[in-house]
């Protein structure tokens, strides 16, 4: 049996929960918090066309594809609820998981911008979640628990297995499993060939999760790599090297995703790094943040010695047929490089 439907009880209210955005880092956390109380944690649908169909119809044009997935998500819960197969859509405003660092402003206004773009909405379970203040995880899920008429004794448990589910969680993902891979608890093998005695060409793929992971948005980026014979890094796998991740110059970023992209992109990029052949950094376009993640790691791979750089900007008009132009003609300019280091 999988994590997901070992995990998944059947009494309780069923609360729905977007696949989208925060659902790749945080969704194990959530699942063993409400199961714990007692609830289950039901996922909107993967992504299709027309989810991110009816995403774009409730959101302005000028929005990033994420937020327009989201709304989309939303949607095909919304749908869930009218056909009486959730109670209640979980959709908490996210500050700040760590440090100091905050989420991008869009991710602060999704309970808002979910209840204006919808005239009819299940019940909305919001919670403001910011770990800068005393205890602010802690306080957040006693009043999730409040809302949902558990009891304490029911919390303290609760919010022990939630923190295992998250260590558990992001120690997979130091182990290069996808998140997808780790929520249901089954890792794909993945066997790259080695070409000709020398050792598969090695890539890191670098990105936020929501865009990197969503296969329909990121057009399966990672899977065509790796049918190219690619073995494929990405940002929560080499954040495993943290102590060689501080880089002289580096200027902080405050926005949570985009420190660790531009963190890892500068170790990936490091001529001393003769573990990786290059960098792709999959970008959204219209994204603020990202729009400075991506020239900070330009201006890093303009440097004597760094690794070649690709910046592949994705939004809901980029076509396949391109990505995979791009990414063959990467990969094709990588084989040639006679100094590839032998494993
Ligand atoms: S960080 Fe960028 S891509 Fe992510 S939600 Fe904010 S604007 Fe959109």
């Amino acid at each position: 049996m999988s994590v997901e439907s070992a995990a998944t009880v059947k009494s309780g209210p069923r609360i729905g929960i977007p696949r989208a955005l925060w659902y790749y880092t945080f969704y194990p956390f959530w699942r063993a918090f409400f199961n714990g109380l007692g609830a289950s944690l039901i996922p909107s649908s993967p992504t299709t066309k027309a989810i991110l169909d009816a995403g774009i119809l409730e959101t302005v044009s000028e929005a990033c594809v994420p937020i327009k997935v989201f709304l989309g998500h939303v949607n095909d819960l919304r749908e869930k609820w009218q056909r009486g197969e959730i109670d209640m859509l979980f959709l908490p405003r996210y500050v700040s998981w760590q440090g100091g660092l905050i989420f991008c402003p869009k991710f602060l206004g999704l309970p808002d911008m979910v209840r204006y773009a919808f005239e009819a909405l299940p019940p909305l379970l919001t919670v403001r979640i910011d770990r800068r203040t005393f205890m602010g995880l802690w306080r957040a899920c006693d009043e999730l628990r409040s809302r949902l008429g558990a009891t304490r004794s029911a919390l303290v448990s609760a919010y022990r297995s939630a923190l295992r589910a998250q260590a558990a969680h992001e120690r997979r993902l130091r182990e290069n499993w996808r998140p997808t891979e780790s929520i249901v608890g089954v890792r794909r093998p993945r066997r790259i060939p080695t070409e000709n005695a020398r050792r598969p060409l090695r890539l890191a793929v670098l990105g936020y999760p929501y865009l990197v992971y969503d296969e329909y948005v990121s057009l399966g980026v990672l899977d065509k790599l790796e049918s190219m014979g690619v073995e494929v890094v990405t940002a929560e796998t080499l954040q495993a090297q943290k102590k060689q991740l501080r880089h002289p110059e580096q200027k902080d970023l405050f926005w949570h995703y985009s420190e660790m992209v531009k963190t890892v992109g500068y170790y990936a990029l490091s001529p001393t790094n003769g573990d990786i052949d290059g960098v792709i950094h999959v970008t959204a376009f219209a994204c603020g943040p990202d729009a400075m993640v991506n020239k900070l790691l330009e201006l890093e791979a303009r440097k004597e010695g760094a690794k070649p750089f690709l910046s592949l900007g994705l939004d809901e008009e980029t076509g396949e047929a391109g990505c995979l132009t791009r990414l063959e003609a990467f990969v094709d300019m990588l084989r040639r490089n006679p100094h590839r280091v032998v494993r």
